[in-house]
Formats: structure tokens, C-alpha cells, sequence
């Protein structure tokens, strides 16, 4: 049997990703509530591959919590290599060159795409030509910003090119390579910094080219990191991996569902807004369930604790069940924000516009989001909804208001006068 190993390049800074980068490592950024690096090893796990080894820089702390995480599951063993100084990709393999000596073949993944690549499929196709490499490939939206590959009739890699002016195809570099063993050593003792630029070159005419026709992503930019969420609910969804049955409604709390009160930290300073009470009562009797999901910088800037907000919701609910109704979950982000004017921003995974809370309430509570709503009085509340691929934004005009900040283009909302005039649309966009 072929024994495959895989190396994970994860080092980078993710300057691309700032400033969500800034508190989180780029492998372990999440994708729709999960770090990008679980997609990765779901992948090596279904392709029967038992050994890996991820090199990290930057909050290596924060990725060897991970991997004890993994290791403890039992099913790929997740070793660490960690660079005091940034290596280079080739750099990694020259600083680890007896990585292959117990494997037959190598599996070289930059950990910082989100593809659905079938990792099996890759390998047998590696194993089926007599060449010492394969290189992933993938039909690229901007040909021009990536190294493209041209192709002979046998798939070999005739020709490649690092951000070609006229590219000769759309077969873009989606950073998987599949090497021999001998190959891999051969690569180390080059001691080169780029294996793109360095090493690449030198095996034209000596490769192949495997062309994924699925979904494959370059966490490029900010933006389609973001897009990344929204693909993954469909993906998963299209995959039966989505869980979620139940249609939610994500509720904002200042200035949506009470009264807006700068830096609100006491129970009576609560609030009910005008027929909020009653409009909740009617969302659960249509069987949505209805989640809170509130910022909570304050805490994070230590102004109040997380014992004055368990009082706060406290008297929230007491003052809801006077109506004869409840949420059924709270979730707030404390983390303390440096963007406090940009609302547009993700800071933070779970800090709106950041759709983790969403994210997290989905798993918890199986909650199907493209059936879902999320009502808010802020451009944040628009964005977390759509970034967690709600079927419905709604803006309400009871709060803060847009502050100056428009909601993109592409970002399709509604917006009404209240909470209770956003239940009635929804209960008339059943
Ligand atoms: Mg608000």
C-alpha cells in the first residue's frame, strides 16, 4: 500500500486578513463556525492519510491548541513545525528533509484555500503517471493574479508562468502538490525560499496537472474570505452536512428589540420597545426559534461585567415573559473593538459584522439559516445576517440608524419602521 504523508503550509501572517488576523491565525480562521484548518484535515482524514506535519509562525500557541485537539481524536496525527523566522514554502521542506523518508509519496497543501478537492481523486491521479510531481489546479476567475499552467494533451505541465501578463489558460496553481518521496528530498536539498518561484520552474515538462473542477477558493482578499461563509452554507447544505432544520430569527437587542441606552449595564435601564413583547409572542407561535445576538465591546473594555449582563438578561426576560413569551437563546461577543466608527469591518469572527454568533447558534440549536432572518437597527446587524447567509435582512429604524455607513450594493435588505412591522413582513414572506 502507498504511504502518503501530508505537509500543511500554515505559517503566514494572513496580512490579506487583517485585522481579523490580528487575534486568530490564519489556518484557523473560521469558514460558516469552523477553522478553515478542520476543512483540511476532514479532507486528509477521508483520503486515508494518518501523518501530517503544519508548520506555524504567528500565534503558534493557537494552532497547537488545535492540534491537541485533533491528535486527541485519534484519526490523522497532527505534528507541529514551527519557524522563530518565516522559511519560505520550499524553505520548509529544506528544514524538514527526512519528512518523507518513511512515505512513498508527499501531499503539500497551503492551507490557506478552501476547496472542496477530493483529495483521493488528487492521489490516484498522481499515482497514475510516471512523473515525480502533481500540481492542483483550478479554473481561476483572475488568471492574471495567479501562476498558470499550460498543459499537453497528457495533462503534462508544458509551461507555467507566476502572474503572467497574457495568460495562456485559466489553469491556475491552487496549492496542492502531490511529490514523490525521492522528489521531496531532492526539493529539500535545494535549499530554496519559493516553491512556486524557486522549485517549480525546474520541473516543466517533468509534471502533471490534476484539474479540480469543483469549489475552490484563495482566501486573496478580505472580501472573498467573507464570500467563503455564504459558499460554505450552500456547500454543506448541497452535501447533506448541514444539520439545521429549523427556520430562526436573529434578534439585534438595542435599538431593536429595547430601547437604545449607550453602554446599557443595568436592569432598569431595560427597556421593551413598543409591541416588541407581543411581536416576539407571534414569531414563536409560527415556530421560529429567536435568537439574540448582541455586541458586547463594554465588557472586553472592562467598563462592566459579565455578571451585570447576566442581570441585564435577566430582567429582559422577565419583562418578555410578561408578554407570555422568551428567547430562546442569548449570545454575545465581549470582545472590545479598535474599530469603533467602522461597522463594516470584521474584527472579530463573533463581533457583528462577524457572523459568528449566527454561526454558533446554527450549530447549537440546528437551526437552518438560508431560512432564516436577522433584524437590526445597524449596517453590523445587515452584515452578520448576510455574511451567515440569512434568507432575510431587515432593517429596523428604531435604533442608531445607518451612522453614515451604507450597506453594500450587493447586500439585498428590507427596511421598515420597527420590530413589530418586521415580524409582519416576515409572516407575510412565509
Ligand atoms: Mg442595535
Amino acid at each position: 500500500m502507498t504511504r502518503t504523508k501530508a505537509l500543511l503550509l500554515a505559517a503566514g501572517l494572513g496580512t490579506r486578513l487583517r485585522p481579523l488576523t490580528y487575534h486568530v491565525t490564519k489556518c484557523l480562521v473560521p469558514i460558516a463556525g469552523r477553522p478553515l484548518l478542520d476543512y483540511w484535515v476532514d479532507q486528509l482524514v477521508a483520503a486515508n492519510i494518518q501523518d501530517a506535519l503544519i508548520n506555524t509562525h504567528h500565534l503558534a500557541d493557537q494552532v497547537r491548541a488545535y492540534l491537541d485537539q485533533v491528535n486527541g481524536r485519534g484519526l490523522l496525527h497532527l505534528e507541529e513545525t514551527y519557524e522563530p523566522t518565516l522559511l519560505g514554502s520550499a524553505g520548509t521542506l529544506a528544514a524538514n528533509p527526512h519528512f518523507a523518508d518513511d512515505a512513498d509519496e508527499i501531499l503539500i497543501i497551503y492551507v490557506d484555500n478552501f476547496s472542496t478537492v477530493n483529495v483521493k481523486d488528487l492521489l490516484t491521479f498522481h499515482r497514475s503517471h510516471d512523473d515525480p510531481l502533481t500540481m492542483l489546479l483550478f479554473h481561476a476567475p483572475h488568471p492574471k493574479a495567479c501562476g498558470i499552467a499550460e498543459l499537453d494533451d497528457q495533462d503534462r505541465i508544458i509551461g507555467f508562468q507566476e502572474k503572467p501578463q497574457q495568460p495562456v489558460s485559466d489553469l491556475a496553481n491552487a496549492g496542492g502538490y502531490v511529490v514523490n518521496a525521492s522528489t521531496y528530498r531532492e526539493i529539500a536539498a535545494l535549499q530554496a525560499f519559493d516553491l512556486g518561484f524557486d522549485v517549480l520552474p525546474k520541473y516543466i515538462g517533468r509534471m502533471r496537472g490534476f484539474v479540480w473542477e469543483g469549489y475552490h477558493r484563495d482566501m486573496g482578499t478580505y472580501a472573498t474570505y467573507l464570500q467563503a461563509q455564504r459558499d460554505a452554507v450552500d456547500l454543506l447544505q448541497r452535501a447533506g452536512k448541514w444539520t439545521g432544520q429549523r427556520p430562526a430569527v436573529f434578534l439585534d437587542r438595542d435599538g431593536t428589540l429595547i430601547e437604545q441606552v449607550h453602554y446599557l449595564s443595568r436592569p432598569d435601564q431595560v427597556k421593551l420597545l413598543p409591541g416588541a413583547g407581543e411581536a416576539l409572542q407571534q414569531l414563536r407561535q409560527a415556530d421560529y426559534l429567536c435568537v439574540l445576538v448582541t455586541n458586547q465591546s463594554p465588557i472586553g473594555q472592562g467598563l462592566f461585567t459579565e455578571d451585570d449582563l447576566s442581570e441585564v438578561h435577566l430582567e429582559l426576560t422577565k419583562q418578555l415573559a410578561q408578554h407570555g413569551t422568551q428567547l430562546d437563546a442569548f449570545y454575545h461577543c465581549p470582545s472590545a473593538t479598535q474599530l469603533r466608527k467602522d461597522r463594516t469591518t470584521v474584527e472579530y469572527y463573533d463581533r457583528k459584522p462577524g457572523p459568528g454568533m449566527l454561526f454558533k447558534a446554527a450549530q447549537d440549536l440546528q437551526i437552518d439559516l438560508t431560512r432564516s432572518w436577522m433584524i437590526g437597527d445597524m449596517v453590523s446587524d445587515i452584515l452578520a445576517g448576510y455574511h451567515a447567509h440569512c434568507g432575510g435582512l431587515i432593517f429596523v429604524e428604531t435604533g442608531n440608524g445607518l451612522e453614515g455607513q451604507d450597506i453594500p450594493a450587493q447586500v439585498q435588505f428590507h427596511k421598515v419602521t420597527d420590530f413589530p412591522a418586521a415580524v409582519r413582513l416576515i409572516m407575510t414572506n412565509q
